[in-house]
């Protein structure tokens, strides 16, 4: 399997580069935001309990995510590799993704890690607000979300980074250069 982290800040570009990557490696796409929107959409008890942690722009509890994911992951065993997307967002969401791997003989190949300055992310994420109507994606909302990606997010990269797997990927331009960076690293990897 060729398995990739997408990491970066809200509003990095993750989920748009996602889509660009599955389609092109046919891998299986794994957004812990997706999915927890569809929780919050089909209102499962997990959904409510979510987005009282969405709504103020804090983490869901690592248990929770943990859990969702891990039946994911063991039922999709036949799939080319997963592109992880929002996930992992601490460092003990980081320890469980290894173990959850490892238990399948697989691992994390490669973390590309999304960087963009901070006043384009509030930009794109006040944009996109307005377009589709996220109701995390306001001002307030917007800057706790900040402050929680560099408190508890951001040390994941020194985590993947003393394991030789982060490549850092420059994420201010157009998105097919974004994109064709990508598509440079992985297509280095053999698997
Ligand atoms: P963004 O990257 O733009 O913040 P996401 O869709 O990845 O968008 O996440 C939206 C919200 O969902 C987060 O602010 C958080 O509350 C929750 N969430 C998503 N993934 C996780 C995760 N791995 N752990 C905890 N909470 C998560």
């Amino acid at each position: 399997m060729l398995n990739v982290v997408i990491f970066g800040a809200p509003g990095s570009g993750k989920g748009t580069q996602s889509e660009k990557l599955i389609e092109k490696y046919g891998l299986k796409h794994v957004s812990t935001g997706d999915l927890l929107r569809a929780e919050i959409k089909g209102k499962s008890q997990l959904g409510q309990m979510a987005e009282s942690y969405m709504s103020k722009g804090q983490l869901v509890p690592d248990e929770v995510v943990i859990g969702m994911l891990e039946g994911l992951v063991q039922r999709n065993g036949h799939v080319k590799g997963f592109i992880f997307d929002g996930f992992p967002r601490t460092l003990a969401q980081g320890e469980a993704l290894d173990a959850m791997l490892t238990k399948y003989n697989e691992k994390v190949n490669v973390v590309l890690s999304l960087e963009v300055e901070d006043e384009e992310l509030i930009v794109r994420l006040l944009k996109r607000g307005e377009i589709s109507g996220r109701s995390d994606d306001n001002r307030e909302t917007i800057e706790s979300r900040l402050r929680v990606y560099y408190n508890q997010t951001a040390p994941l990269k020194d985590f993947y980074e003393e394991q030789g797997k982060l490549v850092r990927i420059p994420g201010q331009g157009s998105i097919d250069d974004i994109f064709a960076s990508m598509a440079t690293v992985l297509d280095r990897i053999t698997v």
